[in-house]
């Protein structure tokens, strides 16, 4: 894209203008500086905002503490029942809210269509979940009962990424107040509104102030870490927002589950079946529904070297067939990188690799598209060595670093020699092989002859610096409730 930002003003949301932040119940203009949203496939102005301020998150807070103990004392079954209720309202608005996606963060319309279902879905996951904050009873002798309930923590705070602005906005606000909880939402500055007009869509639903969305940037990110009144922050982001996450919730010794970034490894072995493996590199990466920016996309794949030369070819002759475009057609088959500092990163990864002798199999910058928007072509990078920066750090975009491998322990001392570990996906015909690697390779989320998917309660998280935790199942909400034990004595 675009030297300097071709913006217009075009009203593009369907008709729908946002009407500030969701503080405390009510909407405000918000007390902080103005903020332009902008699309990034056409650099139109989607929206003019105003940051949520600290007097904004106060009241926030404040009202939330109120309201966080009327919605416990609604019950399990109750708070069930309005999540539910939340979920199939916004089933119903699902193409509007696709749509609001698509603009805002540049990923294709159908794509964002399975967000807003997915959003939908846990949090009905999370509604059914509600009378499983169970305790458990200890035996004691002599007439006394020690049993430990679950509580909630109060009220808590969930910071999202840009990459599925509405699938997590849904999705983690659900697990909390299914707890019990008060929930605050910061969306990504960059692409805060669906999660406004979630608020707009159930924010009735709850008691007055039970949930707020506050939009804003790294500065609210840290007000709110630092704010004594929230007794714990989820993130979804970035390593480095992880230990600021972590340091500035120090003080007030917030409770932390953090779901970081990954450089996940998809390995290919002599005795696996080729062309699945190929198609699963690149359903691997996500380029569909994210543009390849999502945390669990296998952007590096280690072949075995006897399948290196075809498996290049087929990957690249596959990320060559793509079809980029306008995120809101239905025919696109991958949008724009959702904002300008994740284009800039990725050109620049890829044009250092360049430099370095990497040789890029597909993906060219001038590949005829638009210019108005932050397009970057599917792009296989091949030739390097496993200590290449290209084959070490998250890109966060449709890259992918293929190497190559001939001992299998030296392949798993390369998959294991980073920070991270999100992701892996293995392929063999070889079950001893396959449980192996399973047992070798450090991740927290493995699949066997596939990529990609996600399924529903079971734990997603990574192990070293890709975070803190697992979500999407039950611990995801139990995270959010502290344990009381409590001894009963028979006063007879
Ligand atoms: P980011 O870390 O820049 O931002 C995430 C959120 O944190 C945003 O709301 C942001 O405003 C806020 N934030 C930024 N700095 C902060 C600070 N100092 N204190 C408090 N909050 C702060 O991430 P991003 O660029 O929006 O998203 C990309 C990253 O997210 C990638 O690294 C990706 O791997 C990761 N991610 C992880 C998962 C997962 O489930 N593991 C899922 C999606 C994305």
């Amino acid at each position: 894209m675009p030297e300097g930002d071709a913006v217009s003003s075009v009203p593009v949301l369907g008709g729908w203008t946002p009407q500030g932040n969701f503080v405390a119940g009510e909407w405000r203009t918000g007390g902080g500086a103005p903020r332009a949203v902008l699309s990034p496939s056409s650099g139109a102005v989607l929206a003019e905002l105003r940051d949520a301020s600290a007097g904004d998150l106060s009241d926030a807070v404040a009202r939330a503490s109120n309201a966080q103990r009327v919605w416990t004392d609604l019950g399990p079954v109750h708070r069930g029942k309005i999540l539910k209720q939340a979920a199939a309202l916004l089933r119903s608005h699902e193409s509007e809210l696709a749509l609001i996606d698509a603009l805002d963060c540049g990923n294709p319309i159908k794509g964002m269509r399975f967000d807003v279902n997915l959003g939908a879905t846990l949090m009905e996951f999370f509604a059914g979940l509600t009378t499983e904050a169970k305790g458990e009873t200890i035996p004691q002798v002599g007439g006394k009962l020690t049993l430990v309930t679950r509580e909630p923590l109060g009220v808590v705070a969930r910071l999202v990424p840009f990459n599925h602005p509405f699938m997590f906005a849904a999705a983690k606000i659900a697990a909390p107040l299914a707890a019990g909880n008060a929930v605050i939402l910061k969306p990504s500055e960059e692409t805060p509104l669906s999660s406004l007009r979630m608020a707009e869509i159930i924010g009735d639903l709850f008691p007055d102030g039970l949930l707020s969305v506050l939009t804003g940037g790294a500065d609210l990110g840290a007000a709110i870490c630092a704010h004594p009144g929230i007794a714990a922050v989820g993130l979804i982001g970035s390593v480095p927002t992880g230990r600021a996450v972590l340091k500035g919730g120090a003080d007030t010794l917030k409770r932390t589950q953090l779901e970081l970034g990954g450089k996940n490894a998809l390995v290919i072995c002599e005795d696996a079946d080729l062309d699945r493996a190929v198609a699963g590199a690149v359903k691997g990466m996500n380029l569909g529904w994210t543009a390849g920016q999502s945390c669990g996309s296998t952007s590096r794949v280690l072949v075995h070297e006897t399948h290196y030369a075809h498996v290049v070819s087929a990957i690249a002759a596959a990320f060559d067939a793509v079809r980029l475009g306008d995120p809101t057609d239905e025919a696109t088959e991958m949008g724009a990188l959702s904002t300008r500092a994740q284009y800039d990163k990725t050109l620049g990864f890829i044009e250092r690799a360049r430099k370095a002798g990497a040789r890029i199999a597909a993906g060219r910058p001038d590949a005829g598209l638009p210019d108005t928007g932050f397009f970057v072509r599917p792009t296989l990078v091949c030739d390097v060595g496993p200590e290449a920066e290209i084959a070490r750090e998250e890109v966060f975009g449709p890259v992918l670093t293929v190497l190559k491998w001939r001992d299998e322990s030296e392949m798993l001392d390369i998959v294991n020699s980073l920070d991270l570990g999100l992701t892996a996906s293995i392929w063999t015909r070889d079950l001893d092989r396959a449980l192996r690697l399973t047992r070798r390779i450090q991740a927290g989320y493995v699949w066997v002859n596939d990529a990609s998917d996600h399924y529903l309660g079971a734990p997603f998280g990574g192990v070293k610096q890709s975070g803190l935790g697992r979500e999407e199942c039950l611990e995801e909400m139990l995270a959010y409730t502290e344990a009381k034990t409590v001894t009963l004595v028979s006063a007879g």
